[in-house]
């Protein structure tokens, strides 16, 4: 929920594109990383960019705090041109420093998908850090309707041509997301928090995750999903199929230093089988 501060002196697009033009300008966006895991051999099968603002006055605001706002002025184009150019870069110099990361995922809105210049853009970045397109997820968020349902197929399907990845975020929570399948080919589902984290408690949400895992499989997708708080929940998700998990009970997200501490970490096996000991992820945090 956006905050309410934020929303007052944000009144109209023309100050909100004005505002956010000027952050970036200022360079005080910045991206901090999650790592994932696969739940078979508990290594690190991908990292999300996920965007935070500096703010001079407000301190640290999270994206629920300008992305609505940014997609609703359309300058989330700029702010996600900067995030997938900052998570390449990031992703390149990790490999440069021998981290195994099989994949980089980064949150693009429908609104960016609805651009006629995505893929071109995403092909000249990849270049500019000479990335394979296979390192690349694209996670499609739910928070907007794309301005250009057609375009928005057009680009996941040349992005696909690419050998870009694709998922779905959100999975379940979305208000398309079984409309989404039909349209739309992509790479994996990522089910929804909501969904995950009162898995032991609630009978309903482990038929509905078991459902959505069987669903995936029948299409031939992948499944990851968000918000693993416990080793209990890790546990039955691996035990219902689920492929990946994200989540507070391996890690939250990191600053980019302690996130290649981490990574360098669990390459080097140093890190406790994630379902049975308790995190370390207190060792890695920091803002
Ligand atoms: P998302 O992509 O579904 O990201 C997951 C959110 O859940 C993140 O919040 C993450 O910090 C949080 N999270 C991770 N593990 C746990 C857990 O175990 N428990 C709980 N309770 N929460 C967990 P964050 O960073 O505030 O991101 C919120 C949303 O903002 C994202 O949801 C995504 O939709 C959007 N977003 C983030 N970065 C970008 C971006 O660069 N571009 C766009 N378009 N959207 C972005
Ligand atoms: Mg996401
Ligand atoms: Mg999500």
């Amino acid at each position: 929920m956006a905050s309410p501060s934020l929303d007052a002196s944000l009144e109209n697009l023309e100050d909100i594109d004005q505002t956010l033009h000027d952050a970036l300008v200022r360079q005080e966006f910045l991206l901090h990383y999650q790592p994932y895991l696969d739940l078979t051999t508990y290594q690190v099968a991908g990292v999300e960019a996920l965007i935070r603002w500096r703010h001079p006055s407000r301190g640290l605001l999270y994206p629920d705090d300008f992305i609505p706002h940014a997609e609703r002025s359309g300058f989330i184009d700029s702010i996600g041109e900067w995030v997938l150019n900052q998570a390449c870069a990031q992703m390149s110099e990790w490999i440069a420093l021998g981290l195994d990361i099989p994949s980089m995922s980064v949150n693009v809105s429908p609104r960016q998908f609805s651009n006629c210049s995505l893929p071109t853009l995403i092909q000249t970045i990849l270049k500019e850090h000479t990335l394979s397109a296979t390192c690349l997820d694209l996670e499609i968020t739910e928070s907007t309707v794309p301005s250009d349902e057609k375009m928005m197929r057009t680009n996941i399907a040349a992005l696909r041509e690419l050998g870009v990845k694709i998922s779905i975020d959100d999975f379940g929570m979305g208000y398309s997301s079984l409309e989404r399948l039909r349209t739309i080919q992509v790479d994996r589902l990522k089910i929804d928090r909501v969904f995950v984290s009162e898995l032991a408690l609630n009978p309903m949400d482990a038929c509905l995750i078991r459902s959505m895992i069987h669903l995936a499989q029948q299409l031939g997708l992948s499944v990851i999903a968000e918000g693993i708080e416990d080793a209990e929940a890790c546990v039955r998700l691996h035990s219902l199929g689920c492929d990946q998990g994200q989540g507070f009970h391996f890690t939250a997200a990191l600053s980019a230093d302690a996130c290649e501490r981490y990574l360098r970490d669990v390459q080097h096996g140093q890190r406790l089988d994630p379902c049975r000991a308790a995190p370390s992820s207190q060792v890695y945090y920091s803002a």
